[in-house]
């Protein structure tokens, strides 16, 4: 394996094996009360009272320091937890983005003030976050944003529009990326971020309709919404590295490989029932590269745990697994064809999470960065661009 681009695997320690246990347990105790219903949309729902029992349970912010309400625990415990959670499709939509990448830009970051005023909040389930970084003209070339923020007394006045910003109308605050100066040569100058409050006057969130039909992203039109000082985040025209080191976190997480996850453990047990030999391989041949992705994620995880920022690893995993879970949908449909899965009674639930997984695979692949960025990533690191 190439020295640019490294996975040390190692054996989960016994103590993380108590720690799966303990939450498939809790998991266990939120469906007995009715607090999570298992769902044909996996853990993609928002849910703020599960949010808040997890933050009770001490499971958000987990690697965060206690002074901010976090619990001092190890990204592999984060990821654990994590990867129980999403496996067993919980609710985790509603505080995702605050725990997995708006915390820990604000802990490494954020002023003082900042870290006090949002982490325990996050912490406790009770302060949810949206990326603010994607315009109409600006995904893949994110340098090239031109929501434009003006300096005037006391704070910046921004101008301009946000899209595809899922969840913005179901949350608190958004990490907004916008231009505070020229682009300067190397093209990524006069970058900085923002937190902003998604209720201030001057912003307005309109819906968008996906594919499947419903209102989970939106465009958010900024017209000179006046952001206070108190509330940059780390150094203006620092917003490139800080935005990377953002988007290590959004890319490298096991979010990025369970999307589909409860199609494939439905698909497990169907296989049971409807056996064929054809059927079992493909089902083993995803189980085979869903354990691959599992101990490559491990790995990252240890990276950021030993303060690495593994780009090009984490870009790895985000293209692997994304296809992985665009994948997972391909072939139950080839191996269940319809004219099974239409007249037999078993596959009635089995039906509407393929449905659903269907319409949404498509943005897997797009969402946090598409495919040939990723590899752009890769190849750059491996010397070949
Ligand atoms: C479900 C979903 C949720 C999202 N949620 C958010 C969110 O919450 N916040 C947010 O900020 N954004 C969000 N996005 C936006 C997402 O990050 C962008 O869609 C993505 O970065 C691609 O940008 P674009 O759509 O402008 O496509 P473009 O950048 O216009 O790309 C179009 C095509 O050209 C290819 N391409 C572009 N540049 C290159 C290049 N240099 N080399 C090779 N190929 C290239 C791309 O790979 C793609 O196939 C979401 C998107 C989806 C689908």
């Amino acid at each position: 394996m190439s020295e640019l681009i490294r996975f040390s695997m190692a054996d989960e320690p016994a103590n993380l094996r108590a720690l799966r246990q303990e939450v498939r347990g809790f998991i266990k105790d939120q469906m007995a009360c009715g607090a999570m219903v298992p769902s044909p949309y996996g853990w993609a729902e928002p849910n703020a009272a599960f949010s808040r029992a997890l933050g009770q349970k001490k499971w958000i912010g987990m690697t965060w320091p206690s002074v901010y309400g976090g619990h001092e625990r190890s990204a592999i415990e984060r990821f654990v937890v994590t990867e129980e959670l999403l496996a067993a499709g919980a609710p985790i939509r509603a505080h995702w983005v605050a725990d997995r990448q708006s915390g820990p830009l604000l802990l490494k970051f954020g002023t003082e003030a900042q870290k006090q005023a949002f982490l325990p909040r996050i912490a406790r389930g009770e302060c949810f976050f949206c990326i603010g970084m994607s315009e109409p003209d600006s995904g893949s070339d994110l340098a090239s944003i031109r929501t434009k923020a003006e300096k005037v007394e006391g704070g910046w006045k921004v101008t301009g529009t946000k899209i595809w910003t899922s969840n913005a109308h179901r949350v608190d605050m958004m990490i907004l990326f916008v231009r505070t100066g020229p682009r300067g040569e190397s093209r990524r100058e006069g970058v900085s971020q923002f937190l902003v409050d998604l209720t201030l006057p001057g912003i307005t969130i309109r819906p968008i309709i996906n594919l499947a039909g419903e209102h989970d992203f939106n465009e958010v039109i900024f017209e000179e919404a006046f952001i206070p000082d108190d509330m940059v985040i780390g150094t203006i025209e620092n917003g490139w590295k800080q935005v990377t080191n953002e988007l290590v976190y959004e890319r490298s997480g096991p979010d990025r490989w369970t999307s589909t996850f409860h199609v494939l453990d439905a698909m497990r047990s169907l296989v049971r029932r409807h056996p064929s030999a054809t059927r079992q391989a493909e089902v083993a041949r995803l189980t085979a590269r869903l354990w691959t992705l599992h101990q490559m994620s491990t790995s990252v995880a240890g990276m950021l745990e030993n303060g690495e920022v593994p780009n090009t690893e984490a870009a790895l995993v985000k293209d692997l697994g994304t296809t992985f879970e665009q994948d997972i949908p391909e072939v139950a449909r080839k191996i269940f064809p319809e004219e099974l899965r239409e007249t037999d009674e078993d596959f009635a639930q089995f039906n509407e999470a393929l449905r659903y997984c269907t319409l949404y695979a498509p943005g897997y692949t797009l969402r946090g960065g598409t495919k040939e960025i990723l590899r752009g990533i890769i190849a750059k690191s491996l010397g070949l661009k």
